[in-house]
């Protein structure tokens, strides 16, 4: 059998490992003392209570899939609410209902929602009347969303929105890479609100997230307990060739996967294949902190009748997002209110320069100011994300398909895959971990050892 190396154990490395069972003789290396990268499940306020991702989309099939294919199928649960918030112009008010990734589809909820004055709705509703927006090969979404609904709706809706998921600025957001959907329907239509509503599915009850009840870091550890070699506390510094092979770690391989972020696998990189290190180098990385809040449910005076609230950034605020975790999931709840609040994004790190305490105390006070809370947090915990979100700019999809060329050129046999190439979301890395495989293994088979 083939021996393949994937270097790197978050999602991808783990998923990659998982498609080579049976297929190949794998080696897994991680540099921590444990899998699972960005997915990190705490204990926290009695409960398991997730300081990463906490769910992961289901109208795709790779997470969901994987989970079922992992034992977890009757773990996986849905939100327990789709309703969320938007802290803008003082208040929170509701996400309005049909909006794709914060566009809105229709301006009547939009002026209802409170997030536009106005003189915003109307604006918005200019998407109906104006002349078609040329859409080049790729385009800054918050470009595009001003260009069709006006200012108000970028940034009230969608940079809170697809800007929070990105951790940077809608505006930097290639369209081609974080809002497909957008760039489709405003190409092929004049209205972006009427080519949204014809590409939009109707709503079928199925839900849009799903997660595993006992956290996911089940599912790490599931994948991880097929991982016949799996070595952790054992950082990868360099790649070296050997004939049609590479060596990792002084043993020879005849393929690898570097699922790394794109700094560390630049590193790795450097001496095997400069040029593309460079291009790995080049991808900007956001870092943010994470921190769990709990709260007796007497101290907080509003009800949490939702999944929790994004914030617009000229809100003033220095929290970008909170989590109602014990509302949102039925697995969470009970006892006190668990809260996971998000700080720092692309062009506004410098709030990750305060100490925790610091940090907590900032947080507290501005969950006074949005969510009414009195009293003060019965337990916290603040979870650092250094360089954890690629910032996808505009272009990047090109720029990723010209470095994947160069490293086959310069490196064959080895690829590349994760959250800084072809999309962040967990399924996106699934799917990105079963191509590269797909492509190893095809390769292998055509090329004499
Ligand atoms: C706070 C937060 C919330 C998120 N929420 C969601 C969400 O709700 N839903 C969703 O779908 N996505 C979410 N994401 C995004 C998603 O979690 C990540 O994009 C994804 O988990 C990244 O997986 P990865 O395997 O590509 O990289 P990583 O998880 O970064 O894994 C890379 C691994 O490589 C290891 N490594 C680094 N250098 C070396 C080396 N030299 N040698 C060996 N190993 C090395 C690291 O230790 C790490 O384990 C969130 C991310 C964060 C940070």
């Amino acid at each position: 059998m083939v021996r393949v190396a994937v270097v790197g154990g978050g999602i991808t490395g783990l998923s990659a490992a998982w498609f080579l069972n049976g297929r190949a003789d794998v080696t897994l290396f991680e540099a921590d003392s444990r899998a699972g990268g960005k997915i990190r499940t705490e204990h926290f306020a009695g409960r398991r209570v997730e300081a990463g991702p906490d769910a992961f989309l289901a109208r795709v099939p790779h997470a969901r899939d994987l989970a079922v294919a992992a034992g977890l199928g009757d773990t996986l649960v849905a939100p327990a609410t789709s309703d969320a918030y938007i802290w803008a112009a003082g208040a929170l008010r509701p996400f309005p209902k049909g909006s794709v990734l914060g566009a809105p589809t229709d301006v009547r909820a939009l002026r209802r929602s409170g997030l536009v004055t106005a003189a915003g709705a109307l604006r918005a509703a200019l998407d109906l009347v104006l002349p078609r927006t040329t859409v080049e090969p790729d385009i800054g979404v918050g470009r595009l969303v001003a260009a069709r609904y006006g200012k108000q709706v970028r940034d009230h809706l969608v940079d809170p929105l697809l800007g929070g998921i990105h951790t940077g600025p809608a505006d930097r957001l290639s369209a081609a890479a974080t809002a497909p959907q957008l760039m489709t329907a405003a190409r092929a239509n004049r209205s972006l609100i009427r080519g949204l509503q014809k590409t939009t599915p109707a709503p079928t009850g199925a839900p849009v997230f799903l997660t595993v009840s006992g956290g996911l870091g089940t599912l790490v550890d599931a994948l991880a307990a097929t991982v016949a070699d799996l070595r952790t506390g054992t950082s990868v510094t360099s790649l070296a060739r050997d004939g049609a092979g590479w060596r990792v770690d002084d043993e020879r391989f005849d393929a690898v996967i570097v699922t790394t972020p794109s700094y560390a696998t630049a590193s790795i990189l450097r001496a095997s294949a400069p040029r593309t290190a460079d291009a790995l180098a080049a991808i900007e990385y956001a870092s943010i902190a994470l921190t769990l809040m709990s709260y007796p449910a007497d101290a907080i005076a509003r009800p949490l009748d939702g999944s929790g609230f994004v914030v617009a950034r000229d809100s003033g605020l220095h929290m970008t997002a909170c989590s109602w975790a014990s509302s949102k999931w039925a697995h969470v709840a009970g006892g006190d209110v668990v809260l996971r609040v998000s700080a720092g994004r692309w062009g506004e790190e410098r709030v990750l320069d305060r100490s925790d305490g610091d940090l907590v105390a900032l947080l507290h006070d501005e969950l006074q100011q949005t969510m009414d809370v009195r009293g003060t947090p019965s337990a916290t915990r603040v979870v650092r994300w250094p360089r954890s979100f690629p910032q996808q700019t505009v272009g990047h999809l090109d720029r990723v398909a010209e470095l994947e060329r160069s490293l086959t050129a310069e490196a064959p046999g080895v690829v590349v895959a994760g959250a800084a190439y072809r999309g962040l979301g967990l399924p996106a890395c699934i799917a990105q971990a079963e191509a590269a495989v797909s492509r190893v293994l095809a390769d292998l088979a055509t090329t004499p050892n």
